[in-house]
């Protein structure tokens, strides 16, 4: 049996794949079964930050795995202080939680909440305002947070506790604020699964002002946006805003499973010994992997996101077969005139691999994709959407 056949026996049918198998890779390059050669745009989801087999990443894992792989939390070890020092000198924050995956970390962010809410105010203010449109998640609770109703279909009953507010409408923030009892406002500020919206700045400014007005907790879900991807550290940089929790996890890791909760000052002692906690939560490897794509992410690597998105965003505006461009940095939807399904497989064919968000092209290369690789992208692109 070839692998396609097995997994289709023998793997959840959780997914639907395209037809090609991924061998290897190496940069923005990845090589099929069959050796055909494609450029890499969707980088596993915004995970691989400095594309595939990178050496500087590789090297940092692969000395880690000859000392040592995993300890568990009851023992102390350097990369997950080491990981968390750097996060906390880059951003601000003041302690780190680590989990292995966005929901995971969204799942601290929102008990972080709970209790903040339930020391600081007493039993009931739990509910937490997101956003219609938005994804924060596959666990019960995170499915509940994400403010899509086809997500609430069929693993109900539901934790109570969560509100759905209108992008770029304040209005629609500051009337849940009023009619309920709140303890925070969790946000994407870059929908990426709801098809790579970017939030207005003057709404995140006014909401940040509303949060901290009524005081409750301003959360930012920067699993996606987080890690260099949108041209700034995070995302919530470009907003002017101080945020109190910042869930990151995706491209963190460059490749391998890790998430972290991000608490600033308001929560720093909120969590307690033995009120939350991961087995893999720190992983050594994991963390060594982090920290060398976190060290990465200067002023230069973020000079050169912001210079390849400008690239991108010129040469796709206004193109044949262009509705509109979205986004922000490396994270790009695209809004095509014909079926976008469509679109991917002629890419497929022609050796480039977009995905998609909702019903647009979704670009998500690697932060240091080469220049003349990502033009020969995107002359393919337009000639498939021309
Ligand atoms: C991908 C994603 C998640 C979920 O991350 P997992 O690692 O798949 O659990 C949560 N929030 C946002 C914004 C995401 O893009």
């Amino acid at each position: 049996m070839n692998s396609k056949a097995k997994d289709k026996k023998y793997v959840a049918s959780t997914y639907g794949r395209f037809d090609l198998e991924l061998v290897s890779g190496s940069g923005s390059l990845v090589y099929d079964e069959n050796g055909k050669e494609y450029i890499d745009l969707s980088t596993g989801i915004a995970v691989n930050t400095f594309g595939l087999c990178d050496k500087v990443w590789q090297d940092a894992v692969s000395e880690q795995i000859g000392k040592l792989q995993h300890t568990s939390n009851l023992y102390y070890s350097s990369p997950c202080a080491d990981l968390a020092e750097l996060l906390c000198q880059r951003t601000g924050a003041r302690k780190v939680f680590f989990g292995n995956s966005g929901a995971e970390a969204n799942e601290c962010a929102i008990k972080v909440a709970r209790k903040w809410a339930q020391d600081t105010y007493g039993k009931g203010d739990y509910s937490i305002i997101t956003l219609k449109n938005s994804f924060h998640g596959r666990t019960v609770t995170t499915l509940k947070a994400t403010g899509q109703d086809i997500f609430h279909t069929d693993f109900g009953p539901f934790p109570e506790g969560f509100l759905y507010a209108s992008a770029n409408d304040t209005a629609s923030v500051r009337s849940l604020l009023d009619e309920n009892k709140c303890a925070a406002i969790l946000i994407e500020l870059v929908q990426g699964e709801g098809g790579v919206l970017a939030l207005d700045k003057k709404f995140v400014s006014e909401i940040a002002s509303l949060a901290k007005e009524r005081g409750v907790l301003l959360m930012i879900d920067e699993v996606q946006t987080g890690n260099g991807r949108t041209g700034s550290l995070y995302a919530y940089m470009q907003y002017g805003i101080s945020p109190d929790v910042v869930t990151t996890a995706k491209g963190l890791g460059g490749g391998l499973p890790i998430g972290a909760t991000l608490l600033f000052d308001r929560v720093e002692n909120t969590l307690s010994p033995g009120s939350h906690g991961s087995t893999f939560g720190g992983n050594p490897i994991a963390c060594a992997g982090a920290i060398s794509i976190i060290k990465r992410i200067d002023e230069e690597c973020l000079a050169g996101v912001r210079e390849r998105s400008d690239y991108i965003f010129s040469s796709l505006s206004g193109a044949k077969g262009v509705k509109s461009v979205s986004g922000l940095g490396l994270m790009i939807g695209v809004e095509t005139e014909r079926d976008v399904g469509e679109v991917i497989a002629k890419c497929m064919e022609l050796g480039v691999l977009p995905i998609k968000a909702k019903n647009k092209l979704r670009l998500l290369p690697a932060l240091n994709i080469p220049m003349e690789i990502l033009q020969k992208s995107i002359e393919i692109i337009k000639s498939v959407l021309a």
